[in-house]
């Protein structure tokens, strides 16, 4: 059994599995799990809910940088990754790579050890390790009272209209518990997730909610040498980046009460010594 194999089974568990089940899995002992899991990066284990779950997580990151002459990072259209390209269908076709095994992509995910993943456990893993892939949760709605708490943006707000104590857990309040109502379902639309997504959407978002919780490191947006001003890779027609950074505007949270337990040292910061 190797780190790489955990990795891919998680992620074809959308993205966090019980410790148990991971035990059964893989048919192990709790040391000899806990020899794989404690010591990676690849994971976080925590305490949700009162059970002890494993989520996978990866430093691997889409390159924004147009033009790049080579770096780390994928070199990989949105969109693709997501599922459902809709400028490949065009007359032009689309800009970005559509390649998961070109050089450059293929070096990358075998250095991370990510080379047996498949597109959608790929995307799963990608959507929960940067921020920046799906909107975030609306913290303004999640405060205050009414139909869109204390929301300036009401309606037209690009980040997502989702109860937050609902993704830590049971929840019975006024608020979207559903990323199928017009709100949730238009937002994560714009930003390009796809119908099978949508699916899966609900355990992404708790995974995100505890890994925000259980990391120091500067989220998507923050210190990240990929962001510099030239970043890109966004098409103001189709606005997927929209809200792109806002994880890194927020101030740490403290855990205030939360179900959540951190069992494991933090992500040290990035910097550019862990990329290759
Ligand atoms: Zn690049
Ligand atoms: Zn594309
Ligand atoms: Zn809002
Ligand atoms: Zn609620």
């Amino acid at each position: 059994m190797t780190e790489a194999a955990i990795v891919k089974r998680i992620c074809a568990q959308n993205g966090s599995i019980s410790y148990d089940a991971l035990i059964s899995m893989f048919g192990l002992f709790d040391e000899a799990l806990d020899s794989v899991v404690a010591r990676s990066e690849s994971f976080t284990v925590a305490f949700v809910n009162g059970q002890k779950k494993v989520i996978a997580r990866s430093k691997v990151r889409l390159c924004r940088v147009q033009n790049c002459p080579g770096c780390a990072n994928l070199h990989l259209c949105k969109l693709f990754l997501f599922g459902s390209c809709r400028f490949d269908r065009g007359r032009r076709g689309c800009r970005f790579s559509h390649d998961l095994l070109s050089g450059q992509n293929a070096l990358v995910l075998t250095a991370h050890g990510l080379n047996t993943l498949d597109l959608k456990e790929l995307c799963i893993l990608l959507m929960q390790s940067d921020y920046s892939l799906l909107p975030a949760v609306c913290h303004s709605y999640n405060n205050g009272t009414g139909e869109y708490g204390r929301c300036p943006d009401a309606e037209n707000c690009k980040r997502l209209h989702i109860c937050e104590k609902y993704l830590r857990g049971f929840c019975d309040c006024t608020r979207a518990h559903d990323f199928y109502e017009p709100h949730p379902l238009k937002t994560l639309q714009d930003r390009g997730v796809t119908a099978e997504l949508m699916a899966v959407m609900k355990d992404l978002y708790a995974n995100i909610e505890v890994l925000k919780r259980h990391s120091k490191a500067p989220a998507a947006g923050g210190p990240n040498p990929r962001r510099g001003p030239n970043a890109q890779n966004r098409r103001p027609s189709s606005g997927f980046n929209a809200g792109r950074g806002q994880a890194a505007q927020k101030p740490p949270q403290t855990n205030t009460g939360s179900t959540y337990m951190l069992l494991r040292e933090p992500f040290p910061p990035l910097n550019k010594k862990l990329y290759i």
